[in-house]
């Protein structure tokens, strides 16, 4: 533990920290992910944490929750380095974290081509907002399956929805009116 906790309320700062850490993101529908909008280093995002120097931002998020991690590493479950939600961390030794990005990397299938509802994984249908080569159209599609809308529809990349128009459910139909517009 650090040395200055010795002189200061831990508690209480670590609850600062959650806060600033916690107005420090954007929160990335679909995976549930709480995506660092501050500085980064090498993919992670970066953050000054007293005691502890400049380090990664989803450590200084198990500091502000858990504390100090110590020797072992703060590892990410959904493989976003810039992801600091407090439920997608787990702590591990950095040979797991090795481990579990490689892992990660071959269930990302660099070496595919199509999704598995066979959309392009390519060009402009990779999702930009995440570090895996992740399908645009299938991310829609989830997010409209949460709006309620019937999966032949969802996952139809010809459908689009512009601001002001909704799809009527029943139909299939995009007429104007107030739906939830889905925007990705
Ligand atoms: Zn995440
Ligand atoms: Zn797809």
């Amino acid at each position: 533990m650090p040395k200055w906790i010795k002189y200061a309320c831990y508690e209480d700062y670590r609850k600062a920290l959650y806060k600033r850490l916690a107005d420090s993101i954007r929160f990335e529908i679909g995976t549930g992910c709480w995506l660092w909008n501050k500085a980064t280093n090498l993919g992670y995002g970066q953050t000054y944490v007293r005691g502890f120097g400049s380090i990664g931002a989803h450590r200084a998020m198990w500091i502000a929750k858990h504390g100090d991690p110590g020797k072992l590493d703060v590892l990410h479950n959904c493989n976003n380095k810039l992801c600091i939600s407090p439920l997608h961390l787990h702590l591990g030794t950095h040979k797991q974290n090795f481990k579990e990005a490689s892992d990660a990397k071959l269930l990302q299938g660099q070496w595919k081509t199509l999704c598995k509802r066979g959309h392009p994984l390519s060009g402009d249908n990779l999702t930009p907002w995440t570090q895996w080569r992740g399908c645009r159209v299938c991310a829609t599609g989830r997010y409209r399956l949460r709006l309620g809308w019937p999966e032949h529809l969802a996952f139809d990349s010809n459908i689009k929805v512009p601001a002001g128009y909704m799809l009527n459910r029943e139909t299939g139909e995009i007429v104007p009116g107030k739906g939830r517009r889905v925007s990705v």
